[in-house]
């Protein structure tokens, strides 16, 4: 499905741990299957995953509480005896395809599922969705020499919820992580691309030099973000969230409507040639870490939210 196609018909309100934000993560892996299918003898070797988890969220509690959870499902914030708000149960979709020649080098994605009670959520976040599918297509075609590992998380807006339980689960293989491209705010019209990193400041340029000469000039902001690279850059990977400035975030006129076919593709451009420009060289060209300030912020934003992974 074309990525103007999938946020058409998909674009509803997703709230995390609803039946649609559920719904959602099954047409993500059918769509991921899909293009499996299609690669033939060439897909044999990737691995697509859906794994559950649960939170508990202030923020989700609130919504809660405020009467904000979608119609017929505000069960699933049922209070447990103790007075606490009993865990709510979301989910991740994966996808990883096997690099070539240097496979435990993994290069790994992020695009955040679900989206705020009252808001069809095309902007934040399907159309990342939507460009993370057509990334992994354009590296099943052209098999990456280091693994690319793409990740749909659930319940991002309670509070990374999913991207920190997929770290938590997931300690041992994104040991081989290098960087880490998380798309949030996606698709409009207009606007600038700015790319939020979080890593030491060479990153920053280098990326902003090779994609400025590939012809997709970006601003950068060298510094913590508010989405879910957060979650990989606290495990210590470098990460970067790709952004577009745009308008009707977190309102009920974040619509299919705003999104542009050509904006999508060219995103979707955009965060492949910075992977592709990372997996063509011999060696990687920066080190696993992220400086200490940022980590220390990082556990701190972490800490302040009140978000517990809690299986
Ligand atoms: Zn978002």
């Amino acid at each position: 499905m074309l990525p103007i196609e999938f946020v058409r018909e998909y674009a509803v309100e997703r709230v995390a741990g609803s039946r649609q934000e559920r719904l959602t993560a099954k047409t993500i892996r059918n769509e991921l299957e899909e293009a499996c299918r299609k690669a033939g003898e060439g897909a044999v070797d990737v691995k697509i995953m859906a794994e559950t988890f649960a939170f508990r969220s202030p923020r989700f509690t609130r919504w809660a509480e405020e009467g904000k959870l979608p119609a017929g499902e505000a069960a699933y914030a049922s209070f447990d005896g103790s007075g606490f708000p009993a865990p709510v149960s979301s989910v991740n979709v994966s996808a990883i395809i096997p690099g070539k020649r240097i496979p435990a080098e993994i290069i790994s994605f992020s695009a955040h599922i679900d989206a705020v009670p009252g808001s069809p959520g095309a902007y934040d976040n399907l159309s990342a969705v939507a460009i993370l599918l057509e990334a992994f297509r354009t590296f099943l075609k052209n098999r990456p020499d280091r693994t690319m590992m793409f990740l749909f998380c659930g319940a991002e807006e309670p509070g990374l919820c999913g991207s920190r339980a997929f770290v938590k689960a997931h300690a041992a293989m994104l040991a081989g992580c290098r960087f880490h491209i998380n798309v949030d705010l996606a698709g409009q019209e207009g606007g600038t691309d700015v790319l939020g990193v979080t890593a030491e400041a060479p990153v920053c340029r280098m990326l902003q030099d090779v994609l400025g000469k590939k012809g997709f000039p970006v601003e950068t902001k060298n510094q913590v973000w508010s989405s879910d690279s957060n979650s990989f850059a606290q495990a210590g990977i470098p990460a970067m969230t790709l952004d577009r400035d745009g308008i009707g975030m977190h309102t009920p006129e974040d619509k299919a409507e705003r999104i542009s076919a050509d904006v999508l593709l060219y995103q979707a451009r955009l965060i492949c040639e910075a992977a592709a420009f990372l997996d063509g060289q011999e060696n990687f060209p920066f080190p696993r870490t992220v400086p200490e300030e940022m980590q220390a912020a990082l556990g701190k934003k972490f800490e302040d939210s009140g978000v517990e992974i809690t299986a």
